[in-house]
């Protein structure tokens, strides 16, 4: 599909979704929200307009949906890191009236944001600690976390790396990754790096294929993957051009963060696909946040409709201690509860982990419902998803 095409695409389905059995989906397309009601098909479908516009004040927010005082209160509290930034698209899925709406709490600060709970800490996974050269986490032997940039499309309330993450006067020079890359030179043992931020996507093409060549030209670097919430958040970013670049590098993994069902419209569907055609496995990233996914029943929804876009659900996490989030954070039983009620009901392949990040830099530590009951001299018993007893013998 050209940009033209796309772009009358998606302005007739910007709201509509993937299947359409659900209820309380804002069922406007972009032109009918007041602020946007002179904005033409191209712009909307021009990923650089949509930054530029993103909403970034109250009065700007007043205008598209109805703030509480709580939300006014919140957005100015977070004015510094991690301020507020919601593109026009997400906009365009909130529900106005209601401010429970999953996809409005992850988007617009509350007081809430400003309190720190208790075990909250800057840096809960100790990235920081674990850096041997700027940009670089190196936490397991055989791969590295590389952060490519500080920004990105919208700022999650939930944003484990809200230290690092927001709009500032980040310097973008061309040899800022230089230690990071003769680091991973020097370790023969690194054989995946992992490409996040920030969202590496909010880079201008030109720059993340820079990035991707001197990684590759590594001979140990046996894959690469990049961890984004473009598609979720700003799906016009995903270019045929962007696509053909990366597709170039194969074999290149995506994994997407995503949390609700809400979030998988057809203009989101379309960017998948994109990158699904060019031969891009595509994975998914869920944190528990209280409020927004800790049912059962939206979590299946959601990893349903993932493995209809070809995601396949990778990771649930649970929200991890970072500083001003104890509202989003639920007890680990409720994230055990939701592997019980999916693993065995439903496809394997909808089924993700659920992870502790260990605090302190433990790395993920997968957590689930225990299947073995006992284990002796050559004897398992286990229970099946059903609670029925199975005997094991060696
Ligand atoms: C999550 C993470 C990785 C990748 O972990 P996988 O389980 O392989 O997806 C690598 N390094 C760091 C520091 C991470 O947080
Ligand atoms: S997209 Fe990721 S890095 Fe960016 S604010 Fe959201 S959670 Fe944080």
């Amino acid at each position: 599909m050209n940009n033209n095409a796309v772009a009358v695409e998606s302005q007739k389905l910007i709201s509509e979704t993937v299947t359409q059995t659900r209820i309380s989906r804002r069922p406007q397309d972009y032109q009918q929200i007041s602020l946007y009601k002179d904005v033409n098909p191209l712009d909307w479908e021009d990923w650089h307009w949509q930054l530029e516009h993103r909403i970034r004040t109250k009065e700007e927010l007043a205008q598209v949906i109805k703030i509480t005082s709580d939300e006014e209160e919140g957005i100015k509290k977070a004015s510094g890191r991690l301020s507020m930034a919601i593109t026009p698209y997400w906009a365009t899925l909130i529900d106005p009236e209601d401010p429970n709406c999953p996809l409005r709490r992850q988007a617009v600060p509350v007081v809430s944001e400003s309190i720190v709970g208790p075990h909250e800490m800057v840096d809960p996974c100790a990235e920081d600690r674990d850096s041997p050269a700027p940009h670089l986490v190196h936490r397991y032997p055989d791969r590295v976390l590389l952060l490519a940039t500080e920004s990105c499309a919208m700022y999650c309330r939930h944003c484990t790396r809200r230290r690092l993450v927001g709009e500032q006067t980040e310097s973008n020079s061309p040899t800022r990754f230089d230690a990071a890359i003769e680091y991973i030179k020097a370790n023969r043992k690194i054989r995946d790096v992992l490409i996040s931020g920030g969202d590496p996507f909010i880079l201008e093409d030109e720059e993340i294929e820079s990035l991707i060549q001197k990684l590759r030209a590594i001979s140990h670097i046996e894959f690469l993957r990049i961890g984004t919430r473009v598609p979720v958040t700003l799906p016009h970013r995903i270019t045929e051009k962007l696509v053909n670049t990366l597709k170039k590098y194969a074999p290149m993994w995506i994994s997407i963060h995503f949390n609700h069902p809400k979030e998988i419209t057809k203009r989101c569907k379309i960017a998948c696909d994109m990158l699904a055609d060019s031969g891009m496995p595509l994975g998914s990233q869920t944190v528990l946040l209280k409020g927004v996914n800790d049912r059962p029943y939206i979590m299946k929804r959601l990893v349903h409709e993932l493995l209809q876009i070809r995601v396949r659900p990778y990771y649930i996490y649970q929200c991890d201690p970072v500083r001003g989030t104890q509202h989003f954070r639920t007890p680990v039983a409720v994230g055990i509860n939701i592997i019980e009620k999916l693993r065995g009901h439903t496809s394997g392949y909808a089924v993700p982990t659920y992870v502790i990040d260990g605090p302190g830099g433990g790395g993920k530590i997968p957590v689930g419902p225990n299947y073995v009951l006992s284990q002796a001299k050559g004897k398992y018993v286990l229970r099946n998803y059903k609670g029925k007893i199975y005997t094991y013998l060696e």
